[in-house]
């Protein structure tokens, strides 16, 4: 592996990660990320040359929009030929949104794009920031026969690379903050990193095609036991909604109640696509296997198959925001873009 004469991009967007604990108040606040190495002297060691730029002013990932996400995309595409790789800093708790949104609009991507974080500042002694900020930032500079290991949008956290845009955060108090339930890592860092190959997209060949406009219109429904007409209508009727990612429950079932299926089947015919994803954190949409998935299909209900919500969210507004018609969004739902779903010849929903 030859990592030499490689360049790096480190973009911090906010985020614990880059936060010092203000001695009087206790509260976590924003250092400036200049002084990222006096306290990460580490940096210095590595044998290429690392650049920073940072969210002026950094937040945290609560506040990030898909603003934010297009900001990180003209930063990337900006300097995509003067970089090897890319690590993104970011806050954990919508770090999965950002880095899915980002494996949709870096159309084309042949470089790694690493986000990484941490649970506790990178200043404090039990920091898990320092592993994972240097472990990414070797995955991002990683070359194998002079072509980047890991060309795509990933997250590492806890020893653990995973393709973004199938990631959850699933801790909010654990340094395991992220699991990939769908899909298996693409990668475990030990005393060597060790990548599995077969796993990784490989390079693409045209160039990076950056997206910009996100389209907003879209809604997550989570079905529960009770939930009422009034709410399900509400949701429905917002105007402008182009299209809602609906939990539903196990492998894609909801009730069967008429006015349930009603307004779904008066939404479809509207132009709004649903889309219908598990509440189950590992396994897939089947619509086929129950009746009352079945009764979905026929309401016009599209599956998810083993899409994360963050992921379907996400590649809804990128669609969306390409202009396309409800049918070709139906159309791209129901193929895999950049890895996000798997679809087994078995099931054709
Ligand atoms: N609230 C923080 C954020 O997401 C938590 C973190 O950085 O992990 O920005």
């Amino acid at each position: 592996m030859n990592i030499s004469e490689t360049s790096i991009l480190l973009i911090y967007t906010g985020g614990t990660i880059g936060m010092v604990e203000n001695p009087e108040t206790g509260v976590l606040e924003t250092f400036n990320f200049n002084q990222l190495e006096k306290n990460v002297p580490e940096l210095k060691r590595f044998n290429y040359k690392i650049s920073t730029v940072q969210f002026s002013p950094p937040c945290d990932s609560s506040e990030i929009t898909p603003e934010d996400w297009c900001e990180l995309v003209s930063i990337i595409s900006d300097n995509y030929y003067k970089y090897d790789g890319f690590v993104v800093l970011h806050g954990t708790d919508t770090m999965a949104y950002t880095a899915s949104a980002l494996s949709f609009m870096l159309e084309n991507l042949s470089k790694p794009v690493i986000f990484t974080g941490s649970q506790l500042p990178i200043g404090m002694l039990r920091t898990d920031g320092k592993e994972n900020l240097m472990t990414a930032l070797e995955i991002a500079a990683a070359k194998e026969n002079g072509l980047p290991v890991v060309p795509e949008v990933c997250i590492f956290f806890e020893n653990h690379l995973m393709r973004a845009n199938r990631t959850t955060k699933i801790n909010a108090d654990y340094f395991n903050a992220f699991r990939s339930f769908n899909y298996p890592v693409l990668a475990r860092a030990g005393i060597h990193i060790q990548y599995n190959s077969a796993l990784i997209r490989p390079p693409e060949r045209k160039p990076l095609n950056p997206h910009f406009l996100p389209d907003r219109h879209v809604v997550v429904l989570k079905l529960f036991p009770g939930i009422t007409r009034e709410t399900v209508k509400a949701i429905l009727d917002i105007p402008d909604l182009k299209a809602v990612v609906m939990e539903t429950f196990g492998s894609g079932n909801a009730p069967t109640k008429t006015w349930f299926l009603k307004l779904l089947k008066n939404a479809v015919n509207r132009g709004i696509v649903i889309v219908n994803v598990s509440q189950c954190a590992s396994g897939s949409v089947e619509m086929q296997r129950y009746e009352t998935g079945q009764r979905l299909s026929e309401a016009g209900v599209v599956s998810g198959y083993d899409s994360t919500t963050e992921a379907a969210v996400t590649k809804l507004m990128f669609l969306l925001g390409r202009n396309m018609t409800p049918i070709q969004v139906r159309q791209y739902m129901d193929c895999s873009l950049v890895g996000e779903i798997t679809i087994p010849d078995k099931i054709k929903n």
